[in-house]
């Protein structure tokens, strides 16, 4: 799917659900448009010298719940359709979650990887640059996502702050600890993805030590909820990054695999103790494959559209739990229901990130940082409560728990749309 289908897709869903669920179709028409779209050329100067121009999108979905929340990612593909689609995603997202925030999404099209620090630093510098008049603590206030950071975000927050002359922490979030970030913003995401899956788990009586489970990707989402699935005792029998991925039956020792890409940069097969890693009996396969696997649990936790038309066929996972946004295209989704894999959707799975991302708001806000157990406390009442709320509407209601989890934010942004007053709030006689 091209990235400019991904919008289409994403409104479909929205008109579709909003529909089926008997949402009010004011409310669904406003949350077609996007509030407001920027388009920037980027000026860098390069460590040669010369000068290249990057282009940066920021979009603010919808902020009828509050300020505008969501990342910004770095990627050769990004299209201002897709930061469109995202920010809609954030914005049910955030809706789910009852965070009091609107939902947008940013973007830069470029290879990091082929900038050296100090070029990504004049990138996120002008990045901020072009947007400062557009984001704000109770504005919009961006975050890491696909191969952004906490540096970035550090980077940032220096930048706007060095323009508007005030101390802002609140205007990003998932900085450095050290420079008013929360502790357990990096591991939130793949926490949250954890306590889905354990909720799912207990609630269907799996067994962990047979549970098998295949993730797709290697980040750091995909790093904490895979070394927490594994201290449960499941088993991540494969993983994969890029550049294609390992299997092994027995399954892997998280922690290994993680120290070793950080030395190496790629996935390998390994067992390390203490410092001394050796390599074990694995298979390579490619992502493909890894997709394909007869697995209890796939973990899609890369990018959006991995799962199409043209593979969805050879899908065999019993169920599905979307770490990435927008993995599994519409089309695509009414197959695999068909073929009976149960989806646990993206706005609920990767929803732990902007959630501890709202309590590094507060914490900003308030001057008074937390310990790590309230973070994840709090985290964990979040999660099982949306979880909680997904399931029994979605098992009562025999609804899928994508539609289940897009009709509970929708009924609450309803809620406050029809507070400020819709068709029903002007009389026909008057
Ligand atoms: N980029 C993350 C997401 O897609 C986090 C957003 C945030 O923390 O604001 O949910």
């Amino acid at each position: 799917m091209s990235n400019s289908d991904v919008f289409q897709d994403a409104l479909n869903r929205v008109r579709e659900i909003g529909a089926d669920a008997d949402i009010n179709p004011e409310v669904v028409e406003s949350l077609l448009y996007p509030k407001a779209v920027i388009k920037a050329s980027l000026p860098v100067r390069m460590d040669d010298g010369s000068t290249k121009y990057f282009t940066g999108y920021r979009c603010r979905y919808n902020d009828v719940l509050g300020p505008t929340k969501g990342g910004i990612r770095y990627h050769p593909q990004v299209t201002g359709e897709e930061v469109q689609a995202l920010g809609l995603w954030m914005t049910i997202k955030c809706a789910l979650l009852r965070l009091p925030y609107g939902g947008a999404k940013g973007g830069v099209i470029v290879q990091p990887k082929e900038l050296s620090p100090m070029e990504l630093e004049r990138l996120s510098r002008a990045y901020v640059r072009a947007m400062a008049d557009f984001i704000g603590p109770q504005v919009d206030i961006p975050a890491p996502d696909v191969y952004t950071n906490a540096r970035i975000m550090g980077w940032m927050m220096d930048e706007y702050e060095a323009i508007k002359r005030v101390r802002s922490p609140g205007v990003i979030t998932g900085k450095p600890v050290s420079l008013g970030g929360s502790l357990g913003r990096d591991e939130a995401t793949g926490r949250g993805a954890y306590i889905c899956i354990r909720e799912l788990a207990l609630k269907q009586d799996w067994q962990p030590e047979k549970t098998r489970i295949a993730v797709q990707g290697f980040g750091n989402a995909s790093y904490h909820v895979a070394r927490l699935l594994q201290k449960d005792g499941f088993k991540i029998v494969a993983i994969s990054d890029s550049q294609g991925g390992i299997y092994s039956d027995s399954g892997f020792d998280i922690e290994s695999l993680w120290k070793e890409k950080q030395s190496s940069r790629q996935v390998r097969a390994v067992y390390c103790e203490q410092s001394v890693c050796q390599l074990v009996e694995h298979k390579e396969i490619t992502n493909e494959e890894l997709l394909a696997l007869d697995v209890d649990v796939l973990v899609p936790a890369a990018l959006e559209g991995v799962i199409t038309n043209d593979n969805v066929k050879s899908i065999r996972a019993k169920n599905i739990v979307e770490v990435a946004n927008g993995p599994i295209q519409t089309e695509a989704e009414a197959e695999l229901e068909k073929q009976g894999v149960s989806i646990l959707p993206d706005v609920l799975v990767n929803a732990g990130g902007v959630t501890v991302s709202y309590f590094e708001w507060v914490q900003n806000r308030g001057g008074y940082p937390w310990d790590l157990e309230e973070v994840r406390s709090k985290l964990e009442v979040q999660m099982t409560r949306a979880f909680e709320q997904v399931w029994k509407l979605a098992t009562t209601e025999n609804r899928t728990f994508r539609n289940a989890a897009y009709t509970v934010a929708l009924r609450r942004i309803g809620e406050a749309v029809t507070s400020h007053g819709t068709r029903e709030y002007f009389r026909e006689d008057e």
